[in-house]
């Protein structure tokens, strides 16, 4: 069977495996398709610091349980499931507090573990979710993305009416505004430097779209604010340099979530953050957030298959990452077919 394999940074190819048999409490899960993060690139690229080479990436997915580890009980071989990456130890202390995405001994499911790239990956049973029977595999693959939304909103406690700035209009941007619509916010800005992916978030209900290279972002958000600022921002461009604005452009109360991996200083003005009494959150992966995402996929609330921009097949996942890195104006999620 054939996997996609990074063997160490920029060294990346098709291997064949064989599959590999589900311990206790483990399943394995034939994959159907698995989407492209950008944390997959950066894995690919040597940027992330978790990763043991040689890794088969991939922690979104979805497929078919294909077999039952001893002691599995409650799930069928044959049932259409996706799979959150998040495992945890049940034992430290942001898990005794029901924090577990920030496991004391956290393992991601293809980043600490082997992921969706290969036909088959054997997981914990107690990660599986069981799709409802008219949502895709296609789709299904994409609920791990919108986990990450519904995470880092929950982190900011949105107010009903608040306004949300999102930076960054990249699929996990595009996430948070279709999360955001569905739990009713009704002025949704996004801010991007491309204009091809701010035109896809006015598409997708964005009430403001502006181009940081060419509009004046800060009076833009000041004059649509009166003068206030904005109580929510999520930052999904992930800039370290984009910190003291986002401080700027906050609301006094306001809620900044921050999604970025970068080891890069950013600058803090203290005086900023205490006048206005700012909150400033962290948001890694996602903390039990599969059932509230598929719920609303089911319920018609989120358009997963509006953010998949190409569908490949396994075979040419080395193009997919080509296109990825040379066309981001045009590339959304990519979609790898692994049956295809
Ligand atoms: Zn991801
Ligand atoms: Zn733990």
């Amino acid at each position: 069977m054939q996997a996609f394999e990074v063997k160490a940074p920029h060294d990346y190819h098709l291997v064949n495996m064989d599959p590999s048999e589900p311990g206790d409490g483990e399943v394995c899960v034939r994959v159907a398709f698995a989407g492209i993060c950008g944390s997959d690139m950066h894995i690919i690229h040597g940027d992330n610091a978790f990763v043991q080479f040689p890794r088969i990436t991939g922690h979104e997915f979805a497929g078919t349980v294909e077999r039952l580890g001893p002691g599995v009980s409650g799930v069928e071989v044959g049932s259409r499931v996706c799979v959150d990456p998040v495992i945890s130890c049940g034992q430290c202390y942001p898990c005794r507090i029901g924090r577990p995405n920030v496991c004391s001994a956290l393992e991601v499911i293809g980043v600490h573990r082997n992921g969706g790239f290969g036909g088959s990956v054997v997981v914990p049973a107690d990660n599986i979710h069981r799709l409802p029977d008219h949502i895709g595999l296609d789709a299904a693959a994409l609920v791990e993305p919108y986990t990450i939304a519904a995470n880092v909103l929950d982190r900011m406690q949105p107010h009903p009416g608040d306004a949300l700035l999102i930076l960054g209009a990249g699929v996990i941007g595009l996430t948070l505004l279709q999360m955001a619509r569905a739990m009713g916010l009704d002025t949704i800005i996004v801010t991007d430097v491309i204009d091809e992916r701010l035109a896809v978030a006015r598409e997708l209900g964005a009430t403001h779209v502006l181009n940081g290279t060419h509009d004046d972002v800060e009076s833009r958000i000041l004059a649509l604010t009166h003068g206030e600022g904005v109580p929510l921002i999520a930052d999904a461009a992930c800039v370290p340099a984009l910190l003291p604005q986002m401080l700027r452009l906050a609301s006094p109360a306001g809620r900044i979530g921050l999604l970025g991996f970068s080891a890069t200083p950013s600058e803090l003005v203290q005086l900023e953050v205490i006048k206005k009494e700012l909150t400033l959150v962290g948001s890694r992966l996602n903390n039990r957030k599969f059932p509230e995402v598929l719920a609303l996929i089911r319920d018609g609330q989120l358009d997963p298959l509006a953010l998949v921009s190409h569908r490949l097949p396994l075979r040419e996942m080395p193009d997919a990452i080509e296109l990825l890195e040379r066309h981001p104006e045009s590339t959304r999620k990519v979609l790898i077919d692994i049956g295809a």
